[in-house]
C-alpha cells in the first residue's frame, strides 16, 4: 500500500447519491432521504433528456483514472444503505431507462430489518434479501461496500476499522462473484486511517458526502450531490445538476 496517493486538482465529482426511494410513512419524523419513486424517475429522465451519460461508480472512476478527468456529461447514481424500496421501487425504474447504478451495502444488514443505518428518529425499515442482491447485479447493478456494520469509522480503533472494511468487502464479493471495487463511508465520516485501511484493501476509491476537501479532489474522499426530498421541484434539482455540466465543459 503506498501512503503517496496522487493528487489532483479541484474538481466536482458527477455522482448523485439517493437513499431511500419511497414516500415516508406519516409517523416518519426524519424526512429527507426519501425521494418517491415517481420523483426518482422524473430526475433520471431529466438527465437523460440533459445529455448525461451513466456510469458506474466504477466505471466512472476507472475513467478518471485513465484521463485524469472525468468523461464529458458522465454521470453515477449512488445509492446508500441497501433498503428494499431500492428494489421494489427504483429498480424497475433503473431498468426501464437503461440506466446503471451503484448501490452501497452493509453487508450484515442483508435480509434484516435493522436499526444499523438508520439516523436518528427514523423508523426500522427492510435491507433486501440476497435473492434480490443478485438479481439486480445480473441486471448490471453494482454493488459497492457501506461497510460491514455501518459504523462511523473515524471513531473506531485501527483493527475495528480493518473488519468492516475487510469483511464488507469479502462478502459483498462472495454473494456477487464480483469484485467490490469502491466504498461509501457510513454517513460521509472518514479519517487518514480510514482512507488507508480502505486503499490497502484494494478500493479504487471512496464516497463521503459532503465531508471530502473542496480545494482538490482526493479518491478516497469524493463528495456527491445528495439529492433530498426539499429537491422536489425541476428547477431546484436542474440547479444541483447543472453544476456538473459546467464542471466539465471546462
Ligand atoms: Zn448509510
Amino acid at each position: 500500500m503506498s501512503n503517496k496517493r496522487k493528487s489532483y486538482p479541484a474538481m466536482i465529482p458527477p455522482v448523485i447519491q439517493y437513499h431511500k426511494i419511497d414516500k415516508p410513512t406519516s409517523g416518519t419524523l426524519v424526512r429527507g432521504g426519501f425521494t418517491p419513486p415517481g420523483r426518482f424517475a422524473r430526475q433520471l429522465s431529466f438527465l437523460k433528456k440533459r445529455g448525461f451519460v451513466f456510469y458506474t461508480a466504477v466505471g466512472l472512476i476507472e475513467y478518471f483514472m485513465e484521463h485524469n478527468r472525468f468523461p464529458e456529461n458522465g454521470i453515477a447514481v449512488t445509492l446508500d444503505d441497501g433498503w428494499q424500496d431500492n428494489y421494489m421501487n427504483a429498480f424497475p425504474v433503473l431498468l426501464a431507462l437503461g440506466v446503471p447504478a451503484t448501490i452501497y451495502i452493509v453487508p450484515s444488514c442483508i435480509g434484516e430489518r435493522s436499526m444499523k443505518a438508520m439516523a436518528e428518529g427514523e423508523e426500522v425499515r427492510a435491507h433486501r434479501s440476497r435473492e434480490q442482491v443478485l438479481e439486480m447485479s445480473g441486471a448490471g447493478i453494482e454493488f459497492g461496500s457501506h461497510s460491514l456494520n455501518h459504523r462511523l469509522l473515524h471513531q473506531l480503533p485501527y483493527q475495528e476499522i480493518v473488519l468492516e472494511v475487510e469483511e464488507a468487502k469479502r462478502q459483498i464479493e462472495e454473494l456477487t462473484k464480483k469484485e467490490c471495487k469502491t466504498f461509501a463511508y457510513p454517513a460521509g465520516y472518514y479519517n487518514k486511517q480510514a482512507q488507508q485501511i480502505i486503499a490497502g484493501a484494494g478500493h479504487i476509491a471512496a464516497f463521503s458526502t459532503t465531508y471530502g476537501p473542496l480545494d482538490k479532489l482526493d479518491l478516497y474522499a469524493l463528495n456527491r450531490i445528495e439529492i433530498l426530498r426539499r429537491d422536489r421541484f425541476r428547477f431546484q434539482f436542474a440547479r444541483k445538476v447543472e453544476a456538473l455540466q459546467s464542471n466539465l465543459d471546462r
